[in-house]
């Protein structure tokens, strides 16, 4: 059985939960950043991942929610919402975030945004990417951040990386020991590649492969939950059109 690899949920838990329908049996199921933010159910998402035992390291919207970044380096819909994500959070939810790590290197690193930059780089490149292979040990590090379903080899032509490393729906990757690898499983809950549908990975590290999935889920419905939250309206109008 796989491992379940998803990014960025940002507080949607109907997306969350199509992807865990979708996704079958998994043997774990890791999160790597970026559950809260944005969306309109931060709690529940936090309750819900503890509740299947997910294994999640901190991305920047825990540590804003947590009051560890100055909401200045967000734009304006970003800090709005993360101010009403702070306001929010329950004491169990809080407690939760502070115990979060930002990486962890064993059956492959994991980590938000970079291994050299767990927090805040972007890797929207090959050579960001060229440049984080020095940062991690093992054959794979699993990161998120950019919310757009992406891979990156070391030893890559530049014809292999023309597209800045994003992959397609279904895309299936066999992970070779000549190379290592740095993978995004895209946006669970507010994908930014076009493709509103919900973006995740699944690992399956016995048979050194990955594949890329996409699930439609109610975006309707998360949509109607932000409107009366008061949450800005790009955030929730970005949604339909996965920008
Ligand atoms: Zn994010």
């Amino acid at each position: 059985m796989p491992i379940l690899v998803v990014s960025d949920i940002h507080a949607n838990l109907a997306a969350l939960e199509a992807v865990l329908a979708d996704a079958g049996p998994v043997t774990a199921v890791w999160s790597l950043g970026d559950m809260v933010g944005y969306g309109p159910r931060p709690n529940q998402v936090l309750e819900r991942l503890q509740e299947i035992g997910a294994r999640c390291v901190a991305g920047n919207h825990e540590w804003a929610a947590l009051g560890r970044l100055d909401l200045a380096e967000f734009n304006g819909a970003a800090a709005a919402a993360a101010e009403w994500t702070r306001d929010r959070l329950t004491p169990a939810s809080r407690a939760y975030l502070e115990g979060l790590p930002v990486r962890w290197d064993d059956e492959a690193t994991a980590v938000h945004g970079s291994p050299r930059d767990p927090i805040w780089e972007y890797i929207l490149s090959g050579a960001t990417a060229q440049a984080n292979f020095a940062h991690f040990q093992g054959g794979c590090c699993f990161f998120g951040h950019t919310h757009v379903p992406a891979a990156y080899r070391t030893r890559a032509t530049f014809k292999e990386q023309y597209r800045d490393g994003r992959v397609d729906p279904g895309q299936r990757l066999r992970l070779s020991s000549e190379h290592r690898y740095l993978l995004n499983p895209g946006s669970v809950g507010q994908p930014r590649d076009g493709d509103p549908r919900a973006s995740y990975l699944l690992w399956d590290p016995i048979a050194s492969e990955v594949v890329w999935c996409r699930v439609e889920y109610d975006v309707a419905a998360t949509q109607v939950l932000m409107r009366a939250e008061d949450l800005p309206d790009v955030l929730w109008q970005r949604l339909s059109v996965g920008r």
